[in-house]
């Protein structure tokens, strides 16, 4: 041992001899300034972005917004809002008008005599909510009397539908009905003139055709939905 190296060795000796004193119990000092790189910054794994459970999160977050809502009147007259629902990525986004009594006891869109007849023109072209389609309205609380949502409803709730398209990210929109297919259309004439062509919707190509109801009451309108649902098969397909 040379004379150089003795403060050092005397120094190890008093840590030595702090240590086995103190032991653990020896403050630690202040943590360093910056975080150490491998400290974490979420209490779980990072949801990829984009992915499918991020997805859902968002859908479910978006959900919960739409049912405490109070930004037009209908809030007012709901029993349960009615946001939407199927599946992400589907091949068709049906819009529909609003909720009607079944879907605002039930808080899910298209479940009344309307909503089992749409399922049946879905299932003619191999659509179901269950695994390649979404179900959602422009108003997403039932009108009173089912009377047709005011334009300042229908603007109010619109915003909604834009970030369940951004969402789900469907790659048809089919529009049922005069209201939902003008709105999204951008064309306001009746559907009996707007069916037939292709429109647009914030990046979306849309096929607009007869609502079930209207369809119930008025069987003539079977053929040209038929119609409207095969031409949106083969842009499917095509
Ligand atoms: N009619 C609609 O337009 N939407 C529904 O959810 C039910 C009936
Ligand atoms: Fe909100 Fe739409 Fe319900 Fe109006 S209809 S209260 S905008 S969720």
């Amino acid at each position: 041992m040379t004379m150089k190296r003795l403060p050092e060795y005397w120094r190890l000796l008093g840590d030595l001899e702090d240590y086995l004193t103190d032991g653990y119990r020896k403050p630690h000092g202040p943590p360093p300034e910056s975080a150490p790189d491998d400290f974490p910054d979420r209490a779980t794994e990072p949801t990829e972005a984009g992915s499918s459970v991020e997805r859902r999160r968002r859908l479910a977050e978006l959900d919960a917004e739409i049912g405490a809502c109070r930004k037009c009147a209908l809030c007012k007259g709901r029993t349960s809002a009615v946001p939407g629902e199927g599946a992400l990525d589907p091949l068709v986004m049906v819009v529909g008008e609003g909720p009607g009594a079944d879907e605002d006891a039930s808080g899910r869109p298209f479940v009344g005599k309307a909503g089992q007849y749409l399922d049946k023109w879905l299932e003619a072209i191999g659509l179901s909510r269950k695994t390649n389609a979404f179900i959602a309205n422009v108003v997403k609380c039932r009108p009173p009397n089912n009377r047709d949502p005011q334009p300042e409803e229908s603007a109010a709730c619109l915003p909604y539908l834009g970030r369940q398209i951004e969402i789900v990210r469907p790659r048809f929109i089919l529009t049922v009905g005069r209201i939902s297919s003008a709105l999204l259309s951008g064309v306001d004439v009746g559907i009996g003139r707007l069916r037939g062509a292709t429109y647009e919707y914030r990046g979306t190509r849309l096929v607009p055709t007869y609502h079930p109801s209207g369809v119930l009451r008025s069987p003539e309108l079977r053929a040209p939905v038929w119609e409207d649902l095969r031409r949106l098969r083969k842009l499917l397909d095509g």
